[in-house]
């Protein structure tokens, strides 16, 4: 029988079976932004709009073709965040966080949306961490952030990770730059595909975000920043890149990586794997020193990184055997008076911070042995009526299957001592 209802296409379930490789990816990206003082943000999933088409850009693949906009009523319209950053800014700017120097340094976690074709490593549904700094200018900002990220990467043992490091110059080479390209798309106009051309016309540098193959080796021979940049970019790069080399960290000059969004200013970079076939972009940032001003808030300049977190999943799945559930302890009772007396064991072996269950349906020793089993115990405790009335009960080790008799009222803490 089909099922009546299913989830929305591009939209998946996390399942209790992956959700503790989701949490320990959720744990870790905490721990390692707390370490580098980094303080937890939550902004709305909706927001209106016009604050993503004008931070993300107009002509941004995402902005023209990918976002959840709707209205309700006269209310709206509204967009389904198809990113974080700019949510971020706006409640910066509202907040008026720049008077606040313990708000500086910002992540968040969650969903974002965007409507894309769905295939292995790229949903509509999908999830990030993001974390953004505020207020500093130079190059130790995105040198620190971008240590930070790969130290996360390397604190959950992510098997194949490669940064790849441009610069996408400033108002003031920018440009020249943007000229520079326009010119030798134009000489090209009649290799190139339709969005393509129009691209060159609307805004030359996103013909960088096009996939088809003929239009990448094209652009294999565009004019780079990296050849054009003013002296401020040229050593605000130098700066970045010798933080790296000091902290060891590898990464490959890649001129044309220039981001899907509008907003960046000098720094891009982007992790990738060889591991997830056509989705190889684990997540990626950079500065973007002109938005906070653009959303209307003081002129304050910016760095930040969105890491995805499926992908990551995908890759550590790779690498990591399937964890068994696992409970410390499955206490397995017979008749109602051991039960009673099981239950109020339960609750003082939660109280010491020890994981584990009693039978909530009637059921057979035999049974309940079985389910523990299934649900990987390591002691199960086994109580009957004959059990209660001497006080004492057995507990036997799921793993070497060694049974002893423990008295009820010692239970919490001989177990406490061999956890
Ligand atoms: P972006 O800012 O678009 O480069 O996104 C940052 C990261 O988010 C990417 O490197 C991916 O890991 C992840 N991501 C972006 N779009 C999707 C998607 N549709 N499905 C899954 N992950 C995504």
């Amino acid at each position: 029988m089909a099922d009546k209802y299913r989830s929305i296409r591009g939209m998946a379930d996390i399942l209790p079976g992956e959700a503790k490789l989701w949490q320990r990816v959720e744990a870790a990206a905490r721990r390692v932004f707390e370490l580098y003082g980094f303080r937890e943000i939550r902004v709305p999933l909706l927001e209106p709009t016009e604050l993503f088409a004008r931070s993300i850009g107009e002509t941004t693949d995402i902005v023209e073709k990918e976002m959840y906009t709707f209205s309700v009523g006269t209310s709206g319209p509204y967009t389904l965040r198809p990113e974080a950053t700019a949510g971020v800014v706006r409640s910066y700017i509202q907040h008026r966080l720049h008077l606040d120097p313990a708000a500086r340094k910002l992540y968040t976690l969650g969903p974002m949306f965007r409507h894309e074709r769905p295939q292995k490593g790229r949903y509509r549904q999908f999830h990030q961490v993001n974390a953004e700094m505020f207020g500093y200018p130079g190059p130790r900002a995105d040198g620190e952030l971008i240590v930070m990220l790969m130290s996360l990467l390397g604190e959950l043992e992510v098997p194949d990770a490669r940064l790849h490091l441009n610069t996408l110059g400033c108002p003031e080479c920018r440009p020249d730059f943007k000229e520079e390209l326009a010119r030798f798309l134009k000489a090209r106009a009649k290799e190139l595909c339709k969005d393509c051309r129009r691209r060159a016309k609307s805004n030359p540098l996103r013909v960088f975000d096009c996939k088809k193959e003929t239009c990448q080796a094209i652009l294999k021979g565009a004019p780079t920043v990296l050849d054009m940049m003013c002296p401020g970019c040229r050593d605000h790069f130098e700066g970045v890149k010798s933080i790296l080399e000091k902290a060891g960290i590898g990464y490959r000059l890649d001129p044309y990586l220039v981001r899907g969004l509008d907003y960046y200013t000098r720094t891009a970079f982007e992790v990738k794997t060889d591991m997830l076939g056509a989705q190889d972009a684990l997540g990626g940032g950079g500065r973007y020193d002109l938005l906070v001003k653009e959303l209307g808030g003081p002129s304050t300049p910016a760095v930040g990184f969105a890491l995805g977190v499926e992908r990551l999943i995908l890759l550590l799945k790779k690498a990591v055997k399937e964890e068994a559930p696992g409970l410390s302890v499955y206490l397995a009772l017979l008749g109602d008076d051991a039960w009673d007396a099981g239950f109020e064991l339960a609750r003082g072996l939660r109280r010491e911070g020890i994981d584990c269950e009693v039978p909530l349906d009637a059921r057979s020793l035999k049974s309940q042995l079985r389910y523990a089993d299934k649900l990987g115990a390591r002691y199960v405790f086994i109580l009957g009526e004959e059990e209660l009335s001497r006080g004492a009960g057995t507990l036997k080790e799921m793993a070497t299957g060694l049974q002893e008799d423990v008295r009820v009222e010692d239970l919490v803490d001989f177990i406490k001592k061999r956890l």
